[in-house]
């Protein structure tokens, strides 16, 4: 009885469920690499290294272990097959493989995930699925959790999730008594900086990876980003070393400076371990027990440790179930009614805020930028600027190397943009300029000045904002948590807020190019 074992790109995991019965002998693998971009937007150069380096190594690791793979691979020719999506390749081979059965896993993407699942219904041919245990919480656990809750709290679930798991605790309650050290994590550089930054490692090309790059820069070169700037883990072996070296080097000041920003520093005391995780070379649950461990040998204090453990058991789960339960109608919601597309600055880089400039260059140079740059800089600018949710979501899909449409969509559509109306956030993340001045030395070097709203040094982020609460105002008068910002807001004279719209429509016809 042959069956055939769909592989999606970002399933790479070697203890993978669809692999724990895998027979040699009868068993085929199916792999397709995809020039398919996602809402029709250019993918970063090294997003494309990262899915097909790490799929070759899989498709070599199975061939090792004797397993035929049947394998769709981008080559320097492109082929017109190559830009069609993956549920049309497998349609058309299952025709061809006839296979008995076919094995699937619990995908990524729902959109994806059902065009899959037509397609082996319309063959006529049996699908099992199997759910993905790399999730710590799976889709019908998160439903039940949810199940007869007004508000879906983060906070309340990551509870239940150190309690499941036993993370961080004793005698029944969290260790040092208390769940939550947020407020010891939001520390600045102040005015003189980081002190010597750790290096952060760096994997150099081997063979199957130059191959891939030397393709990148034939077809995609007119993408953003650079290839041969690649330097993350393709394998599980490399994404250990990864993890390792955070643990020894990084995760003593992860917490402290977890809200921190520094020109010309992107990658500070954070992990970047999203895409080595996402993609499945590194579990969770192994990170979480080396950062626990840090912590029980006396080598990273408990602020930092439970700060990591709060991403990955709290913020990563919680997006996940998010996700599975909203879908599909939360792929358009739009609560704030934002019509914007990206401007232009968001795909070159090319602009005179420091701020925006410094996160622009790193998500050129590496397809990353850390969470408060994502946050509060890139995020809350296409925000405060009115850009579609599902436009700002189709962007980062293209331009980061760790975003998988679980993810991508609740932080985008949910937290950044506050498209959903409060499902993950209770508010919207909206800030002028002053929060970037208290949180970065970004403003010292830019011409804006940013508590000003109104003339040629208003810096644009403030200008906007108060523009933000102006449109937004009898929409957000209800939420309790914006009742701060609003009353700000009225102390401006009707003069003042006219002036400030007007400032913010010629920013808005400046940036367009309108
Ligand atoms: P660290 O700062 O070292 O954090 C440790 C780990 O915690 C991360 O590797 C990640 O696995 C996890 N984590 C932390 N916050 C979140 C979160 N909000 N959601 C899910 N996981 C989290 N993360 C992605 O993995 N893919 C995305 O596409 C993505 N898109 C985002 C878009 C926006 C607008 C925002 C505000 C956040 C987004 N995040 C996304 C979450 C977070 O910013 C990244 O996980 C993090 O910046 C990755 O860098 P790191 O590995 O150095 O993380
Ligand atoms: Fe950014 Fe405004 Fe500060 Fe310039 S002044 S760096 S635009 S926040």
């Amino acid at each position: 009885q042959r069956r055939l074992i769909v592989i999606l790109g970002e399933q790479l995991g070697r203890q993978s469920p669809l692999l724990e019965d895998l027979d040699p002998a009868t068993d085929l693998i199916w792999m397709a690499e995809s020039a398919c971009e996602p809402a029709q937007r250019p993918t970063h150069q090294q997003r494309l290294v990262l899915c097909c380096s790490a799929m070759r190594h899989f498709r070599d690791d199975m061939l090792n272990r004797g397993v035929e793979v049947h394998y769709h691979a981008l080559e320097l020719t492109p082929r017109p097959d190559d830009e069609r999506p993956i549920a049309e390749r497998l349609r058309q081979d299952l025709d061809r493989l006839a296979p008995a059965c076919v094995l699937m896993m619990e995908g990524g993407d729902w959109q994806a995930e059902a065009e899959l699942q037509a397609a082996v219904s319309d063959a006529d041919i049996p699908l099992q699925w199997r759910e993905d245990r790399h999730f710590l919480c799976s889709r019908s656990d998160f439903a039940s959790w949810a199940k007869g809750r007004k508000t879906l709290m983060m906070e309340h679930f990551y509870r239940m999730m150190r309690q499941r798991y036993q993370v961080l605790m004793e005698d029944g309650g969290p260790v040092g008594g208390v769940w939550n050290l947020d407020r010891e994590n939001r520390e600045s550089f102040g005015k003189t900086g980081p002190e010597s930054l750790p290096a952060h490692p760096s994997f150099p090309p081997d063979e199957i990876t130059q191959a891939v790059i030397a393709m990148v820069e034939t077809r995609f070169s007119s993408h953003p980003g650079h290839a041969a700037d690649f330097n993350l883990p393709v394998t599980p072996q490399d994404a250990q070393l990864a993890l390792d070296d955070f643990i020894a080097h990084r995760l003593a000041s992860f917490g402290t400076w977890q809200d921190a920003i520094w020109v010309g520093e992107p990658l500070l005391y954070h992990s970047r371990l999203s895409t080595a995780i996402n993609w499945h070379l590194l579990d969770p649950m192994t990170c979480i027990e080396a950062a626990v461990n840090a912590w029980q040998q006396g080598q990273a204090p408990l602020n930092a440790v439970e700060g990591f453990v709060r991403q990955i058991l709290g913020w990563r789960e919680f997006v996940h179930g998010i996700y599975w339960l909203k879908m599909p109608e939360y792929a358009s919601l739009n609560a704030l009614e934002h019509t914007a597309d990206m401007p232009n600055l968001f795909w070159d880089g090319q602009t005179d805020m420091a701020c925006l400039a410094d996160a622009m260059q790193a998500l050129l140079k590496h397809g990353y930028a850390h969470h408060i740059q994502r946050l509060m800089v890139l995020g809350l600018f296409a925000q405060l600027y009115g850009v579609n949710p599902r436009a700002f979501h189709d962007w980062h899909m293209a331009m980061y190397l760790d975003s998988v449409d679980w993810v991508s969509l609740p932080n985008t559509v949910g937290m950044s943009q506050y498209g959903d109306g409060g499902v993950v956030g209770s508010k919207p993340y909206c800030a002028s300029g002053a929060y970037i001045n208290r949180m970065s030395n970004a403003c010292s070097q830019c011409r804006y000045q940013p508590q000003k709203a109104l003339g040629d040094t208003a810096c644009p982020f403030t200008t906007l904002y108060w523009d933000f609460l102006d449109r937004h105002e009898e929409r957000l008068q209800g939420n309790r948590r914006m009742q701060f910002q609003l009353a700000n807001l009225k102390r401006k004279s009707q003069e003042d807020r006219s002036e400030i719209r007007a400032a913010a429509a010629r920013l808005r016809k400046t940036l367009t190019g309108a």
